[in-house]
């Protein structure tokens, strides 16, 4: 397990022992992580893995923490957050951005550009790195569709470029997962635009997305995977599931797909929820749903 005077040793790293990882997730829930290090440099993050593989801990590597449960006994090791990590770089029609770096200011940063392509990714709330690991997509559009090749590292610590042929996307998934690769820094190519129509377009989503979907309760966005065919949020709302309420956490009565911590909710409510929402689903529809979002850690 890493020590902290060798955690020490590693220059722009700041480090956090026993931290509450509700502090950091979208949902409000999530026990702490044994250490909790910002890299604030790629350097940093390299010399970080290179340590924790020499010392045998596990590393989970998180971005924004929006599509994630953490549990409440939280996880053991060494959690990475890349929020320091956010440099954003325009070259002509190309855009190079972190990991780190929130959607939301990319989006921004492509408009003030005249580069379009990116708007339907406006009011998705993650990260680079978590937006190409799930290749997120809203609205028609998709990370696949705009990426032309990504940054990663292996556990080793080793640095590679894979192209979008090789990042093997398909309905919220990319080869990162697959191979447990950590995204760097992502490039993506998109066509010159109007900022003026960019912005409108931005605008109409946001407006959209604010009166179809919970935004003023903690969540993790859509719980569960669009079955082939079907919609998860339709076939909740068919088993008559809206508003049922596990402790703090409840399916949102203006989303049905939401979960949301509507009272203190634990991440013990969710997944007993997530379990609930899965049964009734099944005994009335007789599909089983999948959940898109992640839940690691210890009960
Ligand atoms: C209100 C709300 C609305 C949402 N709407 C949408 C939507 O419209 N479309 C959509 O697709 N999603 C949506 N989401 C879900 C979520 O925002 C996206 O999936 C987002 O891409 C997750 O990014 P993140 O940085 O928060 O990832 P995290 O939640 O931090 O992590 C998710 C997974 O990605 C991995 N990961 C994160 N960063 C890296 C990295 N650098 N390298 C390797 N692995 C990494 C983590 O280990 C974890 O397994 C929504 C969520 C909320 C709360």
């Amino acid at each position: 397990m890493l020590k902290q005077n060798e955690l020490e040793k590693i220059s722009h790293l700041i480090v956090k022992y026993n931290e509450p990882l509700s502090h950091y997730t979208y949902t409000k829930v999530g026990g702490p992580a044994d250490i909790l290090a910002f890299p604030e440099t790629t350097e940093a993050l390299t010399e970080l893995s290179v340590l924790a593989q020499a010392t045998n801990t596990p590393v989970t590597v998180l971005g924004n923490a929006s599509n994630l449960i953490v549990r409440d006994g939280g996880i053991r090791g060494l959690v990475i957050l890349l929020e320091k990590l956010d440099q954003v770089n325009v070259a002509g029609y190309t855009i190079e951005a972190q990991a780190g770096a929130k959607l939301k200011a990319v989006t921004q940063i492509a408009q003030e550009h005249a580069l379009t392509g990116f708007e339907f990714a406006c009011g998705i709330p993650g990260s680079i790195g978590g937006a190409v690991f799930m290749n997120a997509g809203a609205y028609g559009g998709e990370i696949s569709q705009v990426l032309v090749s990504c940054k990663v590292m292996n556990e080793s610590g080793e640095l590679f470029v894979l192209t979008a042929d090789e990042m093997r996307f398909g309905y919220r998934h990319s080869v990162i997962r697959d191979e447990n690769l950590v995204v760097i820094s992502a490039k993506f190519e998109l066509t010159p635009g109007d900022p003026e129509q960019i912005q409108n377009e931005m605008n109409r989503l946001n407006f959209l997305r604010e009166s179809k979907q919970p935004l003023e309760y903690p969540s993790c966005g859509s719980v569960f995977k669009r079955p082939e065919g079907h919609f998860a949020g339709q076939l909740i709302q068919e088993a008559q599931l809206q508003g049922t309420r596990i402790g703090g956490v409840e399916v949102s009565k203006k989303h049905a797909g939401f979960m949301v911590n509507v009272d203190h909710g634990t991440a013990t409510d969710y997944e007993a929820l997530i379990a609930h929402v899965i049964q009734r689903v099944e005994e009335n529809a007789g599909l089983t749903l999948e959940p898109e979002v992640r839940i690691i850690g210890e009960k």
